[in-house]
């Protein structure tokens, strides 16, 4: 039988339970169960798709094309698994099944309510990811805080499911901010405790709580949180300030978050092996080399933003032992102005990210045009990619005022145009090219030495590609396209072989990215900018060789 465990947050959002309930889930995995984990997000769009990643940060693709929450990616990333869309619920999803199955008659005679027609359809969502992924545990994280309205019926449901799956199936993990009082030099305790208080109101006592705190509590406040909490002391956890936040499993199982997990699912006690993560970790925290990167995007102050790629930087640090500091750069800034030589002169590396629309577009492709004459490393994502191609036909086969149709519909060479079955989708929501594809890789190229297989699955979310009427001029001015779909009609990626590491790809190598797995693509790149700045004449590109799973759904529907 299946069994649950429940996160919900008090007192502010961005407390960390999605690093909390990815570290039980890793603890459980290093116990030998296997765990998958759904997001419930209690807002009433569909998805995240449509949504600001200035407000929202990142939108994480799934192998089946699901465009989520970015929790999903911190998911997969922990628990090496992959996630599937209807790992993500909001509130949007489900009302619209509602009132879908209402219009056409399914309660003929009822008053549809929120109690019983919303809470079952929430508990129908959540048992169909544990019947699809048969795993031992499902862990389910409710996004916000409790005491938001919003939240009101997925808390029910929870409630429901205790009394349903019964008592040793489920249990509650209530995270709250613990904040440290500078002026008085002591931890406060009291908003944690009502937002228990909270909690109970709605039925769901917690059955551990874990105190966000920036160090491990003394034991007065502990004490205070577990008698006011109503849980034994050995209950009571710290998820504290860490250096990699991988780290965070490891430090809560030492507080033996493990023993007290297991006895409240009435698991067996088995053996944590976690010599494999330690090792990990370790490697991403003690690096002996040191890279410091240009990240020429929009939405830079919010490193959320894009938070798949700083982590699939610091994956790629790991294997290559180099730290990675991401120097932010608002691309805008480059704009009419020649200030890109100063600017990036002290990077060893310059990273052009995935992204929409004209702002910031033209000072992007200043960056890459820096990158490109000067020799220093470059990786290009998706519209990074399409803006490579653009300052190529620009500034190398001399088609002036080629653009993208994305930035100028009337470009006299569109060399970046609409993908042809993208011609006439006027609907936003969950239309463009996503999830995971096979890509053809040439042989012999680049590309090729970095992934070590003809054939590859990458996750892709875009509308635009490189316009097969400028193929010819492109490759015959000296770029190479080392990656194609299967049948050979869409380019994936281009580089240039002449240059110390130019490499750009139209799919978003980061959301494969896993600590100790790193991307291909990011580990070249930064194996690259590290070789530079040793003032090395070529990069020594190994081949890496990643064993990709055969894509195990349906692609891209
Ligand atoms: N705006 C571009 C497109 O739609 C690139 C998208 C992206 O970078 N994710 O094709």
């Amino acid at each position: 039988m299946t069994k649950y465990v429940f996160t919900t947050g008090g007192v502010l959002s961005s407390v960390g339970k999605g690093a909390v309930t990815s570290s039980v889930g890793k603890i459980l995995q290093v116990r030998g169960f296997t765990v998958t984990v759904i997001k419930i997000d209690p807002y009433l769009n569909y998805d995240s798709g449509t949504m600001n990643p200035y407000m929202h940060g990142e939108v994480f693709v799934t192998e089946n094309g699901g465009e989520t929450d970015l929790d999903l990616g911190s998911y997969e990333r922990f628990l090496n698994i992959d996630i599937e869309k209807i790992n993500n619920i909001t509130t949007g999803q489900v009302y619209w099944q509602v009132i879908d199955r209402e219009r056409r008659g399914d309660f003929l005679g009822a008053c549809v309510q929120i109690i019983p027609h919303i809470s079952d359809e929430i508990k129908r969502r959540i048992r169909l990811v544990a019947e699809r992924s048969k795993v031992d545990v499902v862990l389910v994280e409710c996004g916000g805080t409790v005491g938001d309205i919003e939240a009101l019926p997925f808390y029910e449901a929870f409630r429901q499911m205790k009394a349903d799956e019964g008592e040793s199936n489920t249990m509650v993990v209530h995270v709250a901010l613990v904040p440290w009082l500078e002026a008085t030099g002591e931890y406060k305790t009291k908003p944690l405790q009502h937002s228990v208080q909270e909690l109970r109101r709605v039925g769901l006592p917690p059955d551990v709580i874990m105190a966000r705190s920036r160090d491990v509590l003394p034991d007065g406040p502990l004490r205070k949180i577990s008698l006011f909490g109503s849980v034994p002391l050995r209950n009571v956890f710290c998820s504290v300030d860490v250096e990699s936040i991988y780290e965070l499993p490891i430090i809560l199982d030492k507080q033996g978050l493990g023993e007290v997990v297991c006895d409240r699912l009435r698991l067996p006690h088995t053996l944590a092996r976690w010599d494999n993560w330690e090792q990990i970790v370790d490697t991403l925290k003690n690096p002996k080399h040191e890279v410091k990167i240009a990240m020429c995007g929009k939405y830079a102050e919010l490193s959320d933003s894009y938070i798949s790629i700083n982590e699939a930087l610091k994956h790629a640090g790991g294997a290559a032992g180099t730290r990675v500091l991401i120097d932010w750069i608002e691309a805008e800034v480059f704009e009419g102005k020649d200030n890109c030589k100063e600017q990036l002169a002290e990077h060893d590396g310059v990273l052009v990210p995935g992204g929409f629309g004209s702002r910031g577009a033209e000072g992007k492709i200043a960056a890459i045009r820096f990158a490109r004459e000067c020799g220093v490393p470059f990786l290009g994502i998706c519209y990074g990619f399409q803006l490579a191609t653009v300052e190529f036909a620009r500034g190398v086969v001399g088609l002036e005022g080629a653009n993208s149709t994305e930035i100028d519909e009337k470009s006299p060479h569109p060399v970046i145009d609409l993908l042809p079955e993208q011609r006439g989708v006027t609907r936003k929501g969950g239309t463009m090219r996503l999830g995971a594809y096979p890509i053809s890789v040439k042989r012999d190229s680049l590309a090729w030495r970095l992934y070590g297989h003809e054939v590859i699955y990458e996750r892709h979310r875009h509308r635009y590609e490189v316009n097969p009427e400028y193929w010819e001029k492109l490759t015959g001015a000296g770029l190479v396209f080392s990656g194609s779909t299967m049948d050979g009609s869409r380019i994936e990626i281009l580089e240039l072989p002449d240059h110390f590491f130019f490499f750009a790809t139209q799919f978003h190598p980061e959301f494969k990215s896993r600590p100790g797995r790193p991307d291909p693509a990011y580990y070249g790149f930064v194996k690259a900018c590290l070789e530079k700045k040793l003032g090395k004449s070529k990069p020594e590109i190994p081949v890496l060789g990643v064993d990709y799973p055969a894509a195990f759904t349906t692609l891209g529907s």
